[in-house]
């Protein structure tokens, strides 16, 4: 599209980001097919074609309002529209500058500003959150219905973390949220990498990854959380770590760009690049340490559905892994009408937009148990909470249904090659995202693939 950005953006980071998407997109509206608030509203300014001309008018001049507000606000940042876009058109980059821009010129209403504040405070403090979530859950039959939807049940044992050592070490998240919210999540995780001779350690100084400040208007307060993220990761990195492992896919995705909201910080931007080298989601790291070894004995098989969070097949774009292991473990998979629509939790989306967010809800789980599972998985803490709250059929991380398997069949020793993978298609940005060709990686492939991607840039 042509473009002729307003002086004020001329020759500045954003404004060179900005008009090298505004100039990929060709305004054909293919994304519009896939986008879950145009399908639910109809309504051109609620897709994605209809947002990038409202941020194209923003930043070419024209004075944002309280309804260019809400039309940003009303977007999941899902990215299904980048996954069905021909152009190529890095649509969430866009997004981040033009909520930026707009929600600094545009006064929310008082009590929405309060509001917004307050829930942002309560997820980051973590003891905070993490005491709320333990009280409700023993005094869940007290609360209203609407309450109670809103804390997920734990369906299986906590357990203990592992307290073997290995030389081989990774670092996990010191999460915002998962730990009192499905609290068994990390401990699973821990304890299926021990039982592959993997060390699995918390930085406790490190905290949340900085996703949810970041995609609530505050961009100052989410970069600080990358930097403190960073100085509490470097240590380790220098002792020698191999990876960070990330079992909640919003996570993986934002460290994984890392390198490139922190390029243009000279003191943090190198740092920043190795680790989004360094960090995957623990699919992508599980599918590569198991390869092809299955269950030593038969295991019954299960009617399973699995739900691909957004943020694992639009963001990261890693479609297929979890399946895989899945089937190898003994799921029968159900198949999944319309598997590429957001569920509608989307970070903090589910409490600031609460119709549009249940209407999703319905959508996707008319869909997901339309062939009775047993059991719903999925790979992010937010669609896990989100889903449980709208039904009875159990909803769990998949690394708890894995390490059950492990645990009832063993593992045997067989491996195989892996394939390699395929570079991240979109042009802007050092972040060193990649694709996944097949089900499964090897670290010199991704190695290759992001120096690969380096020398281009
Ligand atoms: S974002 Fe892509 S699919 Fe959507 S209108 Fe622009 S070019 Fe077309
Ligand atoms: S990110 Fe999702 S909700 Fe937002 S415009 Fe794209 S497809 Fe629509």
């Amino acid at each position: 599209m042509e473009t002729h950005l307003a002086e004020r953006f001329l020759n500045t980071p954003d404004g060179e980001v900005a008009e090298r998407i505004l100039r990929a997109c060709v305004h054909c509206g293919f994304c519009t097919a896939t986008c879950p608030t145009y399908q639910i509203l109809g309504d051109e300014q609620d897709s994605p074609r209809g947002r990038i001309y409202l941020m194209k008018q923003v930043l070419e001049g024209a004075t944002p309002t309280l309804s260019t507000l809400r039309h940003l606000d009303r977007c999941l940042t899902c990215r299904n529209c980048e996954s069905t876009c021909p152009s190529g058109v890095h649509y969430s980059r866009l997004l981040d500058i033009g909520r930026r821009v707009v929600a600094s010129e545009v006064r929310r209403p008082r009590g929405e500003a309060i509001g917004r504040s307050v829930l942002h405070r309560l997820i980051s403090h973590k003891p905070l959150f993490d005491s709320l979530m333990k009280i409700g859950r023993v005094a869940r039959p007290l609360l209203p219905a609407a309450l109670q939807a809103k804390i997920p049940h734990v369906h299986v044992p906590i357990g203990k973390w592992p307290t073997q050592t290995h030389a081989r070490k990774i670092l996990m998240l010191n999460n915002c949220v998962q730990e009192g919210m499905l609290p068994a999540v990390d401990k699973a995780t821990a304890r299926v990498l021990d039982r592959l001779g993997i060390q699995a350690i918390i930085e406790r100084k490190s905290g949340c990854c900085g996703s949810l400040p970041y995609h609530m208007d505050d961009e100052e307060g989410g970069l600080a959380d990358v930097r403190r993220n960073i100085d509490a990761w470097w240590p380790h990195i220098e002792q020698g770590l191999e990876a960070i492992v990330i079992n909640i896919s919003g996570c993986s995705a934002m460290v994984k760009d890392y390198g490139y909201l922190m390029r243009l910080d000279p003191a943090y931007a190198e740092k920043a690049a190795r680790i989004s080298a360094m960090t995957f989601d623990l699919s992508e790291w599980l599918a590569r340490e198991l390869g092809s070894r299955r269950p030593k004995t038969a295991l019954p098989a299960q009617r399973l559905v699995f739900h691909p969070p957004c943020t694992l097949q639009h963001a990261q774009k890693i479609r297929g892994v979890v399946e895989a292991m899945l089937t190898t473990w003994g799921a029968e998979l159900q198949p999944i009408q319309e598997s590429h629509l957001c569920c509608g939790s989307a970070g903090a989306y589910s409490v600031l937009q609460p119709e549009l967010s249940q209407k999703l809800r319905s959508r996707k789980l008319s869909n997901l148990e339309r062939h009775q599972p047993e059991v719903i998985l999925s790979a992010n803490v937010g669609c896990i909470g989100h889903l449980g709250g709208g039904t009875q059929t159990p909803v769990m991380h998949w690394i708890e249904w894995m390490e059950q398997r492990l645990l009832a069949g063993g593992v045997t020793d067989e491996r195989i090659e892996m394939p390699e993978m395929a570079p991240d298609t979109h042009e802007e940005g050092a972040s060193v995202r990649n694709t996944l060709k097949a089900t499964a990686i090897t670290r010199p492939g991704r190695e290759a693939a992001a120096e690969k991607k380096a020398e281009a840039a």
